[in-house]
């Protein structure tokens, strides 16, 4: 084969997606941007722009159809720098605020291009980045829809916006049941008249919302093996499942809970690949968590071995991938820049904790902590045993306490990490004194951020017969 017959893959992906969609407090900003990158770069009007120019390149059908992401094949012989250049013009013209990065290489099928692009020190591999031009303009007045753009002529309910935000308000029809505000998502989403859903400890949480990062365990290691196989379809089934599988994921669990409601509970920003960003009131977020990860494992596996013959030794690890879970909880004013920050934190410390071994979660409660918890993280296991009425590690026990004996056990528990030994003893003699010689018999020191935890979990557990699914 020379040389010329040799088929580049080219890839222009947005980086930093969630960062730039989550950059406007807006919901409709943020909604308008989700269904702009989507369509930008969806593969149906990538085709129609390869149509129109003409250009030597064709749609890479292995590798999706990712929100965010275009891939190429270039056909042999010409300049894939150019093909890169042409694409990204055009995604800029579309998307004014979206930085872009680009990688090309030959290769037999996308995922060894993907794989030799990530490999990073391959120097077959071209690359280059792509700053929006927009944020290097001095700002004389700062766009009032995310402060990070200068202000240009078009208004937004009688504010200047910028470029970004200009498409950001003109894209994406309304679906019905879909919250127009946060507030309103917080206030009615997966309401259902006669049936209350409030948190355990809290009065008013009908006004706080629930922000959800989501990301696989052991994708990467499952797609290596894959892209070692060496057969087509196989690339092909299982690239198209993970992101179908994660679409359905997120539908799945916004029918589940938005059923007989006005407003839909789940409001989605982003899912693509194995990635997930999505809002959900507050005290509906357990029993989101809980189903997310549940319908996701299930669905991943189920799409797989139903679409192709998986060999033994992929199946192995595809029984393995499992979803590691952030969870912000906030009042629904706060930004959704820093929430969707605190929560990807979140979720790289459960999959930390578990090694990436087994689904899990952590959280962050802004409305009580500044700084996320060292190794706070529950497993799937102990979520859904949780939500099904058992106890694992003694949780529920903590969970069911009453309010005031909740308020003296954190009030007990506010010198822990200075002096563990005597807050061990302090909350065994409260809990003996009280009657509870159950959670006596657990409070050595070394449980006791399982107790803080707990207590943390409590404030936005539902409460029981409030609409539980
Ligand atoms: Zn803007």
């Amino acid at each position: 084969m020379s040389e010329s017959d040799v088929v580049v893959f080219v890839t222009v992906a947005a980086v930093r997606i969630q960062t730039w969609l989550t950059r406007t407090p807006s919901l409709k900003l943020l909604r308008g941007a989700s269904h702009a990158l989507r369509d930008s770069t969806s593969v149906e009007r990538i085709t129609r722009f390869l149509e129109e120019t003409g250009l030597a390149a064709t749609i890479a059908s292995d590798a999706g159809d990712v929100d965010g992401v275009v891939v190429l094949r270039v056909a042999p012989g010409h300049d894939p720098a150019a093909i890169v250049d042409a694409v990204v013009t055009d995604l800029g013209r579309e998307l004014p605020g979206v930085e872009w990065e680009a990688w090309w290489t030959a290769a037999d099928g996308y995922l060894e291009a993907y794989r030799k692009a990530v490999a990073e020190n391959d120097a077959s591999v071209g690359r280059r980045s792509f700053y929006p031009v927009l944020a290097d303009l001095p700002a004389a007045q700062s766009c009032s829809g995310c402060r990070c753009e200068p202000a240009g002529d078009r208004l937004d309910d009688g504010q200047r916006i910028g470029a970004d935000c200009s498409v950001r308000a003109g894209a994406g029809k309304l679906r019905k049941g879909e919250a127009t505000t946060f507030e309103e998502l917080a206030r009615c989403g997966g309401l259902v008249a006669g049936r209350p859903q409030r948190a355990v400890g809290r009065q008013l949480s009908r006004n706080h919302l629930a922000t959800i990062a989501a990301d696989g365990n052991r994708i990467g290691e499952l797609f290596d093996l894959i892209a070692d196989h060496g057969n087509d379809d196989l690339r092909r089934t299982c690239v198209a499942s993970l992101d179908a599988a994660t679409c359905e994921t997120v539908q799945q669990v916004t029918r589940a809970l938005s059923k007989g409601a006005n407003v839909d509970a789940v409001i989605g920003h982003y899912t693509g690949g194995d990635d997930v960003l999505i809002g959900v009131p507050a005290p509906l977020a357990w029993q989101v968590v809980n189903l997310l990860i549940a319908t996701f494992e299930a669905e991943i596996r189920v799409r797989i071995r139903g679409g192709i013959e998986v060999p033994a030794e992929i199946d192995r690890v595809l029984g393995g991938v499992s979803l590691g879970v952030g969870v912000t909880f906030a009042h629904a004013s706060h930004p959704i820049a820093a929430t969707n920050r605190r929560a990807h934190e979140a979720m790289a410390q459960a999959k930390n904790e578990v090694r990436g071994r087994k689904g899990a979660v952590s959280w962050i409660d802004l409305t009580a902590e500044d700084e996320l918890p060292k190794g706070r993280h529950l497993t799937r296991a102990e979520l859904s045993d949780l939500i099904g009425g058992g106890n694992p590690g003694g949780r529920r026990d903590i969970l069911d306490l009453p309010a005031s004996a909740r308020a003296s056990l954190a009030e007990l528990l506010r010198n822990r990490r200075s002096s563990p030994g005597d807050t061990s003893q302090g909350v065994r003699q409260w809990a003996d004194r009280t009657g509870r010689p159950e959670l006596a018999a657990r409070a050595e020191a070394a449980k006791l951020d399982m107790f803080s935890d707990t207590l943390s979990l409590a404030r936005w557990w539902p409460e029981l017969g409030g609409g539980v699914v």
